[in-house]
């Protein structure tokens, strides 16, 4: 199910209760039914759906609620604070948060798997980064996938973004170095690594990661993701996680079918704070992610 349906399906139930004459434990149960059913076809884990609506129980006492009280928003704001609950990952997004810092120079490395969106992310990112005053640059350091660095340059030329790559080196930690180091030297005070990806999370896939970390030791490492992989999102964003030192996460695909549910809330599970979300093939098609507001968009 896509997320704005999902939403919708959510909004929809809760205010099918302005139709009760009385709110009592029925509706209220009736309600949760139609929010589970939703979630989970939108591909959220059973254990995490089971743990929302014991939230929402939890926080509602239906008998106890002071008479007069509005029952309907009760249980909406329970809802949302749920839902806030299962999204929020619990570690601190302005952590890994870029700050302009006089003469800092943050290097920023990408993982992820092939097709992820990984080099159309760090596009994107560097983008969103350009139109607020930074000076970003990309550095390819994929040797694995043929046409990666080509890509790379023709998404870095379209923004207007300086780059570096080689047809010839092939150890990604080399031109990684170099590339960093040469937009060290030329004064850009955001250095972008796109890395490989394989398609399946497997060891000499984590030992290069591990190699090009080692050679630009980078602030922060962004783990990008596929969102509409659905509940394998989990063990995913785990296994990087446990390989690199994954400091953040950025979804990808939220658009057109993606049964976005699964992706967001797993990758919340493993507790590692998602940053942006990708929208689209379009450069400008991302967007900043931060749970609250993103709820109180989702349910309209
Ligand atoms: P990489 O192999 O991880 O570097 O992945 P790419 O950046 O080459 O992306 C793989 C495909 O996904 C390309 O066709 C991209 O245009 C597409 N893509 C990337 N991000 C998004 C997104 O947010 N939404 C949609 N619809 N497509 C995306």
């Amino acid at each position: 199910m896509v997320l704005a349906e999902l939403g919708t399906r959510i909004s929809k139930a809760i205010s099918s209760m302005g139709q009760a004459m009385i709110i009592d434990e029925k509706v209220l149960d009736g309600v949760l039914k139609e929010i589970c059913t939703a979630l989970l076809q939108a591909d959220v884990n059973v254990k995490q759906v089971a743990n929302l609506r014991n939230g929402v129980k939890k926080r509602v006492n239906i008998p106890e609620l002071a008479a007069g009280l509005n029952k309907q928003r009760v249980i909406e704001k329970a809802v949302f604070d749920e839902l806030c609950d299962m999204l929020d990952s619990g570690a601190d997004p302005k952590k890994v948060e870029l700050k302009k810092e006089k003469g800092k120079q943050h290097t920023v490395m990408f993982v992820g798997l092939q097709g992820s969106g990984k080099t159309t992310t760090c596009t994107k990112y560097a983008y969103y980064y350009k139109k607020k005053g930074w000076k970003p640059a990309l550095v390819c350091a994929d040797t694995y996938r043929a046409g990666a660095f080509d890509q790379l340059k023709q998404n870095a030329t379209k923004a207007q973004i300086p780059f570096f790559g080689s047809y010839k080196e092939t150890d990604p930690a080399v031109i990684a170095e170099q590339g960093v180091n040469r937009f060290k030297a030329e004064g850009r005070d955001l250095i972008i690594v796109d890395t490989s990806g394989r398609h399946k999370q497997e060891a000499a896939l984590f030992e290069e990661m591990k190699q090009v970390a080692a050679a630009v030791t980078p602030d922060v490492i962004i783990f990008v993701m596929d969102g509409s992989i659905g509940q394998a999102a989990f063990d995913q964003a785990k296994a990087f996680k446990e390989a690199v030192e994954v400091g953040a996460v950025i979804i990808t695909k939220l658009d057109g079918h993606a049964k976005g549910g699964g992706a967001l809330s797993a990758v919340a599970a493993t507790k590692s704070p998602i940053i942006f979300l990708g929208t689209g093939e379009h450069m400008d098609q991302f967007e900043s992610f931060e749970t609250k507001r993103f709820v109180q968009r989702l349910l309209g």
